[in-house]
Parts: structure tokens; sequence; C-alpha cells
């Protein structure tokens, strides 16, 4: 016998890979070349030199320290220098011990949510969202609550989430730049949520924490400025992940970033470290704690990025498609050209697009184009967008 809800999260498999899985089935039926696959946020440029130059000096080290254990929350010289780097950047006041390194954002939110949580806890998403964080959440015996994001600009519903906060209400998870919609959420609007959960706080006697999940922060366009949360709240966990910003989704490595901002940050922290224990996420990769201690200040190159969200948008629009314009992250928020937009993701696929329904990500009317691909799939792919914008308005 097995636990059951672990059996169904195991074998029914997320649309997002099973999308994926179809697309690398069919390329190999008709040709790479044949089939737009649009499904995954896989980075879609390599890794700077800098991670390959910080391999090869790591290398030379002794290999029994190298590959051998860290301490369990990372090595004291790279937990220094990410605390370093936020304050230079954000006018923080970190030090080594505010930051817990982890196997990528994906720990990062698993051992935040069961840090603080107690079972029967509530947690705000803001639909759209990543499907990964109810899983998480329903894990740790707490309750998943969508608030849908604002309908025109997708900034967070200040209002809507002001009605969602209850005395049980123990965190809120905000991703800017946002997977699947693309918008930062403005500093204007950041400062309203802290408002409305200090207000919150106050009146129920609790504490809200505000869990920024950050692995798209530095992938932006236009000069978009990323709002520091931290510096706007003071109850903030920071999960952040060199999956995209260094191209390193399977070497998985990130951090938590406790506020020292945090009245009895150090209790949070002890929590995040004991949580990390319970569910077995100690020491994040030995040989990556290395490269990022040497890579912690390597600008992220979104240049490719940027060409093929300017090639992707335009060609869309040219075809009369409609979207969220995208100031970060690298994915387009699409409307679906029917109101079921699981039908359209169908017929998408019969044109050999493969596009994500928005059902995954707890909303109706859309479809996410992940535009981390080569720029000839944006390209080669726009007569099938025409084809298909044609077989709806003829
Ligand atoms: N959060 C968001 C919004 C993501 O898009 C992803 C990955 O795509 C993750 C978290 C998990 O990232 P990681 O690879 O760092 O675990």
């Amino acid at each position: 016998m097995v636990n059951e809800k672990m059996y169904d999260l195991g074998s029914e498999p997320s649309a997002i890979r099973e999308l994926f899985a179809y697309g690398l089935a069919r390329k190999a039926e008709i040709g790479a070349d044949k089939v737009f696959d649009f499904s995954l946020g896989n980075p879609s440029i390599p890794a700077p030199d800098a991670v390959k130059q910080a391999i090869v000096e790591l290398l030379d080290e002794p290999p029994i320290s190298l590959h051998g254990y860290t301490p369990a929350q990372g090595t004291p010289g790279v937990r220094s220098a990410i605390a370093d780097s936020i304050n230079r950047r954000f006018g923080m006041k970190a030090t080594s011990s505010n930051i817990y390194m982890t196997a990528g954002a994906a720990a990062s939110l698993a051992i935040s949510i069961n840090a603080v949580a107690d079972a029967g806890d509530e947690f705000i998403v803001v639909a759209p969202y990543f499907p990964e964080y109810r899983i998480w959440i329903e894990a740790a015996d707490c309750m998943c609550v969508e608030v849908m994001a604002r309908e025109l600009d997708f900034q967070l519903d200040l209002a809507a989430i002001e009605a969602a906060v209850t005395p049980k209400t123990k965190g809120i998870i905000v991703n800017s730049p946002n997977n699947p919609v693309g918008s930062v959420y403005s500093r204007e609007n950041l400062r309203g949520l802290a408002d409305v959960l200090r207000v919150k706080q106050e009146e129920f006697g609790s504490v809200i924490y505000l869990i920024c999940d950050e692995p798209y922060r530095e992938i932006v366009y236009e000069g978009v400025n990323v709002p520091y949360v931290p510096a706007l709240y003071d109850n903030t966990i920071v999960c952040y992940s060199y999956s995209k910003s260094l191209s390193l989704p399977g070497e998985r490595i990130g951090y938590i970033y406790v506020s020292e901002r945090m009245p009895e940050w150090n209790r949070a922290y002890a929590a995040i470290c004991g949580a990390g224990r319970a569910l077995g996420f100690v020491c994040a990769p030995s040989l990556f704690q290395g490269v990022i201690e040497k890579c912690v200040d390597v600008p992220t190159d979104v240049a490719a990025y940027a060409e093929n969200r300017e090639l992707l948008c335009q060609g869309l629009a040219g075809l009369g498609y409609e979207y969220v314009e995208p100031q970060g992250a690298f994915y387009l928020w699409v409307k679906a050209l029917e109101p079921d937009e699981q039908a359209f993701a169908a017929r998408a696929k019969e044109h050999e697009l493969l596009l994500v329904p928005s059902t995954s990500f707890g909303c109706t009317g859309y479809v996410r184009i992940g535009y981390c691909v080569s720029k000839e799939t944006i390209a080669n792919s726009m007569p099938a967008f025409k084809a298909l914008m044609e077989e709806y308005r003829g």
C-alpha cells in the first residue's frame, strides 16, 4: 500500500510535462523543425562563460572537500557573498545568517511554506499561478486560496486579496516577474499589498508572511524595475533560484533569504533550517555553491529573450492575436480564440503548435507561450499561427 495522495501526484504528470513529452515524440515522428514546442520554461541561452570558468577553477580544489557535504544551510562563503550582493543591490543589511542555500526555487518554496505553516493554515496565491504552489501548500496540510490578478494588467488585485485574508492566513506567494503572465508588479502595487497585510496582521494579531518567488528577477525588458519586496514589507521571505538567471536549471541551486527586518527573524531562520531538515533538503549541491560564490554578480544575458519577445509579439499582433504585453520572464499570455482554452490548445496542436492552456495555471481563456526557444522556432511558427487564426476567423 502507498500513500494515495502521493500516488495521485506521481501518476498524473503535469499537463506541461505531458505536452513536452508529446513534443519530443512528435519531433521524432515528423522532424524537430516541424514541431513548435512552446511548452516548457527551460532557458534557451547557455550559462555564461563565467560559470564554466568557475567550474574549471573549482575542479583544481581538493576533491574531498569540493564534493563533500557542506553545512546544512550552505557554506559560509557563498552565503556571505549572496548577503553582500543583496546589500549592495537593494540596500538591505543581510548577513550569512539570513541565507539558506537550496536546490532551486522549488526547494526554497517547499521549505519556506513548511517552516511557517501549521496544518489548517491558508496561503494565498495569485492566479494565474505556477501550479506547483498548490502541491507544496497542500502537502503541508494547508489550504491554497486562489485570488485572481487584475483582469486588464494582471497586477495584484488588492481589494480581492484584502477580502481573502482571514485569521488563518499564514502567507501569500507573490511571483514577479510572473510565470505565466510576464507581468512585473509595480512599486505602488507592492506597497499597497504591504499596507493590506500590515493592517490585517494588526486586525487579527497574526503574522502574515510574504513569500517572494523570484527566479525571473533578472529577466526584464526595456529597463523595467523589479521592486525589492523585503525593502517594503518586513515579514518577507525571498525564494531565489539561479535556474533562469544563470541558465542552470539542472544544477538545482538557489537560496532562501529571511529578511533581517523581520521581528524575530532568527526564529524564522531556525524554522527554515528545521523544515530543510524535515524535508531532506540539506546541503545544496556543493560544487554549485562554489560556482555561485564566484558568480554572484554575473549579469544575466537577456538579449536573446528580448529579441524573441519582439519577434513573437510583433508576429502575433500582426495576425490579430491579443496578449498581455510582457515586462519580464519569458512567457507570453495569449487570449484563446474561443472561450474553451483547452479546445483552443488542442486545435493549435493540430498545427504543431504546443501551447499550455491556462487551466494549468488556475484560470480560463488563455494559453501560455514559452519563448525561451530558438529564434528560428518563433520565425518558423508564424505560418502555423496564421493558419490557426484563419481557421477561427476565416
Ligand atoms: N517558481 C516559478 C514561478 C517557476 O517558473 C519555476 C520554474 O519554472 C520555479 C519556481 C522552480 O524553479 P527551480 O528550477 O529553481 O526549482
